[in-house]
């Protein structure tokens, strides 16, 4: 399946009501590395796993004053609209969202 194509089946996964763990965001180190160790350890290479422990949105997610975007997270790649975050590798769009966004 080319990105494209997963970028719309990971849309509508999401639009049609998908249960992500959206919180507690991802702030701490510790909460960092336990949600990557459960990517790791839970998800692999599950789609629907890696969506909702990472707590995809389709929308933005403000968290203390502060919208977090794929487009503003330092593992988004603009131009091939790609989440380079090594446990996730997905293609998504700039205004999703999830819990390890980080500057
Ligand atoms: S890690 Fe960043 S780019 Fe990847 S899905 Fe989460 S917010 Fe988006």
């Amino acid at each position: 399946m080319d990105d494209d194509a997963l970028r719309r089946e990971i849309a509508e996964k999401l639009k049609s009501g998908l249960k992500t763990e959206v919180w507690p965001r991802a702030e701490t180190s510790e909460q960092v590395n336990e949600v990557v160790a459960r990517l790791q350890s839970e998800a692999g290479d599950n789609l629907e796993k890696k969506l909702v422990i990472a707590g995809f949105t389709d929308h933005v997610i403000e968290a203390d004053g502060i919208e977090q975007p794929c487009e503003t997270c330092m593992y988004y790649k603009v131009h091939a609209r790609f989440c380079e975050l090594p446990e996730l590798m997905l293609p998504v769009e700039p205004d999703w969202s999830c819990r390890l966004w980080r500057i």
